[in-house]
């Protein structure tokens, strides 16, 4: 693959996203965080109006620290799998504390962070700090899938074997590799995608290994759809939402009005309560955390 091809049509096409600015250089580091952490499994176009409103509020990891954590999660909205929203918050009050309020630059420090994973760890070092880090995400499984194995496909994910794989692609120069990383992530969103890929505007089809062998169909494993509606993942944001907008701590009752399933609507709110992302107080009734009268004796 020639990095060359891919880093001129990053640089005409990449989307311009409130994460990838240069400027203003201060806070780069924690802007990228921000943004990583909430684009796991969400889509850029649900995420930008959260990330714009919480950057404006929470410029900086000290900001977000001193924030308590029910105004985190009423500020992390419909984003879904909340507990990234109390880990980033977790992970700024380290980095207030113990980092000069700047996000840490080199992968082993980033993963020493509450809740900073791989995946976080080396797309910080990269995006934010130019660093060469193999990022591999879904899309950047299928570029390489398709344009260097030739399959139609990325098969299940295996570390080692994903990320030797960008590794090799990646350039020696740190900002070039840097960049590399992330025109293969946007070129696996915006043209190699995972249905239709749109090879006639790739700058990869002359030499993609996919094209050469007559786009052969996929045949691995397919990957298991998941649905959303009726799981507990669904029913969780349904309490969280009664709690989100109630200013004041609210009865069982109206937790159970959610969802008719006793059973499922009772666990979903007892694995809420282990998760730290409610409360209940002496007298029966439940919070988002922190804003508990009688637990927090405000
Ligand atoms: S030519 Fe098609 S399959 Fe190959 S990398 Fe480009 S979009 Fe993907």
């Amino acid at each position: 693959m020639d990095p060359e091809l891919l880093l001129d049509w990053f640089d005409e096409h990449a989307r311009r996203l409130p994460w990838r600015e240069r400027e203003p250089s201060a806070n780069r580091g924690w802007r990228v965080l921000v943004s990583e952490i909430m684009l796991q499994q969400t889509p850029v176009n649900r995420v930008l109006p959260v990330y714009q409103e919480w950057m404006q509020r929470w410029p900086k990891p000290s900001s977000l620290a001193s924030a308590g954590q029910g105004d985190v999660l009423r500020a992390w909205g419909k984003l879904g799998y909340p507990r990234r929203a109390l880990r980033l918050h977790q992970t700024a009050t380290v980095i207030a504390a113990e980092h000069g309020d700047v996000v840490p630059s080199d992968v082993d420090t980033l993963l020493s962070l509450p809740g900073i994973g791989a995946y976080t760890a080396r797309a910080v070092a990269a995006f934010a700090y130019d660093k060469r880090a193999p990022v591999v995400d879904t899309n950047v499984r299928r570029v390489v899938a398709r344009a260097v194995h030739g399959a139609g496909d990325s098969g299940p994910p295996s570390t080692t074997r994903d990320m030797a794989d960008v590794e090799r692609l990646l350039p020696e120069d740190d900002a070039r590799a840097a960049r590399m990383s992330a025109a293969l992530m946007e070129l696996g969103a915006l043209v190699c995608v995972a249905r239709s890929p749109r090879c006639s505007s790739c700058p990869l089809v002359e030499t993609c290994a996919w094209q050469r062998a007559g786009c052969p169909e996929y045949t691995g494993a397919s990957k298991p759809v998941q649905r959303y509606v009726g799981t507990d993942r669904h029913v969780r944001g349904l309490l969280l939402d009664v709690l989100r907008e109630s200013p004041d701590p609210v009865e069982k009752a109206r937790l159970d009005a959610v969802w008719a399933v006793d059973g499922q609507r009772d666990r979903c709110l007892h694995s809420l309560l282990e998760d730290g992302l409610v409360e209940q107080g002496a007298d029966g009734r439940f919070a988002l955390p922190g804003e508990h009268p009688t637990v927090n004796g405000k």
